[in-house]
């Protein structure tokens, strides 16, 4: 049995780990669950799950908690510090990360660390930190498995060639819901049409990540770090059916593509069963019924995100952790109905350009840079 630490449980991500679990219970057990408020959805999952070990991200919740479940209140742990010490936990043999935005590093980190198997949907983490992160892994021998559906995809072509022998890690990209629209329809587009994702669906920050391609932006930051391939090995095609998850193209000119319905549920259990293949709870399918599979580049001058991160891939340094916290900046106001769609990527671009990219790439200069570019986007 291997113990699975949840984290960002009542989350997208969370709730399929949980159904994948479900149908794997002869394998799998739940040894943590964790999110950033306690909810009723949270404390349903509690009762249900009943796991030793249990997190509440916001300090403020904690109260909260242990008044809905005294009893369990010797299991709670809380803050960044509390979900670290979970992540690290001898209890635990496999983190799931799902929780969203720089509030997942530390548990990156503090899996990395314990050398766990780190299965890992918080994509911001190797945007903001990558080479920390996977440097630590590499110290501990711990394994840092994607979940992100293009990245399981790469890392699952990758069992037919090794990294060395790469041409291109060609990212596929749905190309968002406003695929089609103009760019002066795009400006004026509001949250509802945003969240409104063709192919997949996700919690809210993601979505608009979508809609701008900034999530496609985060994904070459990711895809540079996880697997070690420099920027100009990393391309993106659009592939508005979300059947190829993504491709590799070896130095023989053969490529390698994972193709699948587009459910999470599947690099889920691949991060946790991996290298084994197990039989899953998700619908089979029809070759046939994906007779027209369409690729296109993508529209750079109405969607510059994607330049973004081309640039803080190929940079490197602290660049990413920018764009990183002006992008969650600038996705928080446009929710609210304070920022208008266009200006996210305007005010992210803006912020890179002002920040001095000459700091070592330490945690405490990640803290310091992540805070600085929040303030900085936050600027009318
Ligand atoms: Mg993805």
């Amino acid at each position: 049995m291997k113990r699975v630490a949840l984290f960002g449980s009542t989350g997208s991500i969370g709730t399929q780990a949980l159904d994948v679990i479900d149908a794997r219970r002869d394998r799998f057990v739940v040894a943590a669950l964790a999110a950033g408020r306690c909810t009723e959805a949270f404390l349903r999952q509690v009762d249900t799950w009943n796991p030793p070990l249990i997190a509440v991200g916001d300090p403020e919740h904690a109260a909260a908690f242990v008044a809905a479940r005294p009893s369990l209140a010797s299991r709670l742990h809380v803050g960044p510090t509390g979900l670290a010490t979970i992540a690290g936990s001898s209890e635990v043999d496999i983190v799931l990360n799902g929780i969203t935005g720089f509030a997942g590093l530390p548990v990156s980190l503090a899996a990395a660390d314990a050398g766990k198997r780190l299965a890992l949907a918080n994509k911001e983490s190797l945007v903001t930190a990558g080479p920390l992160v996977m440097a630590r892994a590499a110290a501990t021998g711990a394994e840092v498995i994607p979940v992100d559906s293009e990245h399981s995809a790469i890392f699952q072509c990758l069992r037919s060639g090794g990294v060395g022998d790469v041409e291109k890690l060609i990212l596929t990209a749905s190309g968002g819901p406003f695929r089609t629209w103009s760019a002066e329809r795009i400006a004026s587009a509001g949250p509802a049409d945003a969240l409104n994702h063709p192919t997949w669906k996700m919690g809210p920050k993601i979505s608009v990540d979508s809609a701008t391609l900034m999530n496609k932006a985060l994904e070459v930051i990711e895809a540079r770090w996880i697997f070690d391939v420099p920027a100009e090995r990393i391309e993106v095609v659009v592939h508005p059916q979300s059947i190829v998850h993504s491709m590799v193209l070896f130095k023989d000119r053969s490529m390698i593509a994972q193709l699948g319905l587009p459910t999470m549920k599947v690099p889920i259990q691949y991060a946790l069963t991996h290298p084994e293949r197990t039989t899953a709870d998700t619908p089979t399918w029809d070759v046939a019924k994906f007779a027209n599979l369409n690729f296109e580049s993508p529209r750079l001058d109405v969607f510059p995100a994607l330049e973004l991160g081309m640039w803080a891939a190929r940079e490197g340094g602290l660049l990413g952790t920018v764009l990183n916290a002006a992008n969650e900046s600038a996705v928080a106001a446009f929710l609210d109905g304070r920022l208008a769609f266009s200006d996210i990527t305007r005010r992210v671009t803006r912020t890179m350009e002002r920040w001095r990219n000459d700091v070592p790439l330490t945690l405490e200069h990640v803290h310091a840079a992540d805070a600085w570019a929040r303030e900085e986007a936050a600027r009318p």
